[in-house]
């Protein structure tokens, strides 16, 4: 039997589910097609919510450890690898299996399989042997990314991993080599250490998190630099010879050591859009060459009535950019004036120090010549940074000189991922640093350094002694 129905959204991500809960309840008929036998995607079932889950393992472990400055010392911990990778996937399941509650009280159809468009009004959907068609009036296509693989590396090798595997925790190797120094890699390196591996990071731009302004990071490469055997920025990997006894790597580039043997080594070089695997073709939409879906500011494909979310879409590849997307493309089916407004999606890397940032950042500001007001308070002079034995953070805002409206804000430091949010706000409210220095924030805070560098660019700061230029 054919299925009909209104809007097809094909992918159980973030944003996929997110559009099937919107639009159903904007009063469409929904059918949402997942090829895994569980709603979450990636982020909630090989992402986000395991790997912060084991990064709150890490951080308990270091924390117990780094005590001993105050007089307090635990024994070695007792790792049960099985019932720690069994607890981190309870913690997918709760939230999963209230995805599946949500959809059924939202009378969602929810079928498994792979979806193939056929032609602009219908898809295929394969489950093993069996196959079924759905006719559809409006799509929303939201299947996401997968991570890059390197070609001439031995992938079929279980030593070579890619995230996935990593969050599996099959074993803690004894030395651990990671390929690229970008978030992924470097909330890894943070889990795999803390268990006990020995880490090597292999970067080949000149700072780790690329895309982050350098005084962010600085903070958190002086850390793991005394954590990480070696840290290689500059360098690539040119071959991994998969022997008996390990991995054999060869490197080459500014800081290239020797041929080295690993134990198991993790490609995190980023992640690739799945517009090719859908057949988009048939249905008239067009798919670049890297496989990224084409959208206006109503997430509209070429097709009118086929729209697409999320990952596929383009970068920044992340959860909370998706999930918003989807109530546009929802809202914009459901005949509403919804479109992007939204003035920036804040970047969040959850190692140790956290570092946050969002609007402008300095790189972008001084690569398009925008004139900007600086203020970057060391969290040395925070009480509350102190006193929770950390003091190695920074909050740096930039302004505009003429108007004080806050653009930009970056933070380093522990919990940096919560503490942004309000720079966020402040943002979209057309915030002055003004509006924020006067701001009453709850000593003593973290959230408090973001009033103290507003303070600076005001000249109002008495935390700290700046002589008058
Ligand atoms: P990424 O693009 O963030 O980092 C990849 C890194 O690998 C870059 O620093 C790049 O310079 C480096 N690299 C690329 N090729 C290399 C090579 N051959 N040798 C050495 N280094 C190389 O990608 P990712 O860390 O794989 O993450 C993928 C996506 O997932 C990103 O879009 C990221 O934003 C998202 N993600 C976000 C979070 C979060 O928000 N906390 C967490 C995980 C993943």
């Amino acid at each position: 039997m054919q299925l009909k129905t209104e809007v097809l959204v094909l992918g159980g991500g973030p944003g996929g589910y997110t559009a099937a809960f919107r639009a159903a309840d904007l009063g469409k008929q929904v059918t949402l097609v997942e090829r895994y036998p569980v709603l979450g995607g990636v982020c909630l079932n090989v992402g986000c919510i395991p790997s912060k889950t084991l990064l709150h393992v890490a951080a308990v472990l270091n924390e117990a450890k780094e005590l001993k400055v105050a007089g307090i010392g635990f024994n070695q911990p007792d790792i049960d690898l099985e019932k720690l990778r069994s607890w981190k996937n309870t913690i997918g399941s709760q939230l999963t299996m209230g995805l599946a509650a949500l959809a059924k009280q939202r009378n969602i159809t929810v079928v498994k399989g792979s979806g193939r468009f056929v032609s602009d009004t219908e898809i295929v959907v394969e489950d093993g042997d069996n196959s079924q068609t759905i006719e559809f009036a409006q799509a929303i296509i939201a299947v996401g990314s997968q991570p890059v693989k390197i070609p001439s590396f031995p992938n079929d090798d279980p030593r070579l991993m890619d995230s996935t595997d990593a969050l599996n925790l099959e074993s803690v190797p004894k030395k651990l080599l990671i390929i690229g120094g970008g978030i992924i890699g470097l909330e890894m390196a943070t889990v795999y250490n803390a268990l006990g591996s020995k880490i090597t990071v292999v970067e080949m731009q000149d700072q780790i998190i690329p895309g982050c302004d350098k005084d962010l990071v600085r903070p958190l490469m002086q850390r793991i630099k005394k954590q990480y055997d070696n840290i290689f920025l500059e360098t690539q990997v040119n071959n991994i010879e998969a022997l008996p006894d390990g991995l054999k790597v060869s490197f080459s580039g500014k800081d290239a050591p020797e041929t080295d043997v690993f134990d198991k080594v993790l490609v995190a070089v980023g992640r690739r859009p799945n517009g090719h695997l859908i057949d988009a073709d048939k249905a008239g939409i067009n798919v670049d060459e890297r496989g990224f879906i084409g959208v206006d500011k109503q997430q509209r494909s070429n097709v009118k009535h086929i729209f697409a979310i999320g990952d596929v879409v383009g970068n920044p590849m992340l959860a909370h950019k998706a999930t918003h997307e989807a109530k546009i493309a929802a809202e914009a089916i459901a005949g509403m004036s919804t479109e992007w407004r939204a003035l920036t999606i804040p970047s969040v890397a959850y190692t140790d120090p956290e570092i946050a940032w969002m609007g402008l950042t300095e790189n972008a500001a001084k690569a398009q010549g925008i004139s900007y007001e600086k203020a970057a308070f060391p969290w040395a002079a925070s009480g509350r940074s102190l006193s929770i034995g950390r003091k190695e953070g920074v909050t740096k805002l930039l302004s505009d000189p003429q108007t004080g409206r806050i653009l930009g804000a970056g933070i380093v430091g522990t919990h940096a991922g919560e503490l942004i949010a309000e720079a966020v706000l402040a943002l979209e409210m057309g915030a002055t640093v003004e509006d924020l220095a006067l701001t009453v924030h709850a000593h003593p805070t973290l959230a408090e350094t973001l009033g103290f560098s507003a303070e600076m660019i005001e000249g109002t700061i008495t935390d700290l002694f700046i002589k008058k230029r």
